[in-house]
């Protein structure tokens, strides 16, 4: 499935499962954001430490679980685990020994976000496609 129209890029990435990273800033023409889909197996951890120059980062663990580390503090991560990171922060993630992790990481410009959900979101008036009434 890939689509295309005016205002929007739809894509699929395909077996999620199969894959360990998903990197998606070019798949959907993202302007504003970075999405990747991550998947450690257990014991294996990100091979070194990183911050960012501009960008914060929202780590979001869907499924197994794993250690974070941030500026030398560690913790427990598992599924429903949601870690926001400054970009000064020195952060990496750990698979624990017994389990993979996969996490979705979004990065966006710190500071950015001027409004958001009610103050940003406009409701139309049209409805959608499948909510119109047969025979209206
Ligand atoms: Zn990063």
């Amino acid at each position: 499935m890939n689509t295309t129209g005016k205002h929007y890029k739809a894509t699929s990435i395909g077996d999620i499962q199969a894959k360990g990273r998903v990197t998606l800033h070019n798949e959907l023409a993202l302007t504003g954001s970075e999405l990747s889909i991550n998947e450690l197996p257990p014991g294996v951890s990100v091979p070194f430490l990183h911050s960012h120059k501009r960008n914060e980062e929202v780590y979001l663990v869907v499924k197994g679980k794993g250690r974070f580390q941030v500026d030398g503090d560690e913790f427990e991560v598992a599924e429903g685990s949601v870690v926001r990171v400054d970009p000064a922060g020195a952060r990496c993630i750990t698979a624990d020994s017994q389990s993979p992790i996969r996490y979705i990481c979004i990065q966006t410009e710190a500071k950015s976000l001027v409004q958001f959900t009610e103050s940003d979101g406009v409701i139309l008036e049209a409805k959608p496609t499948w909510m119109k009434q047969a025979g209206a």
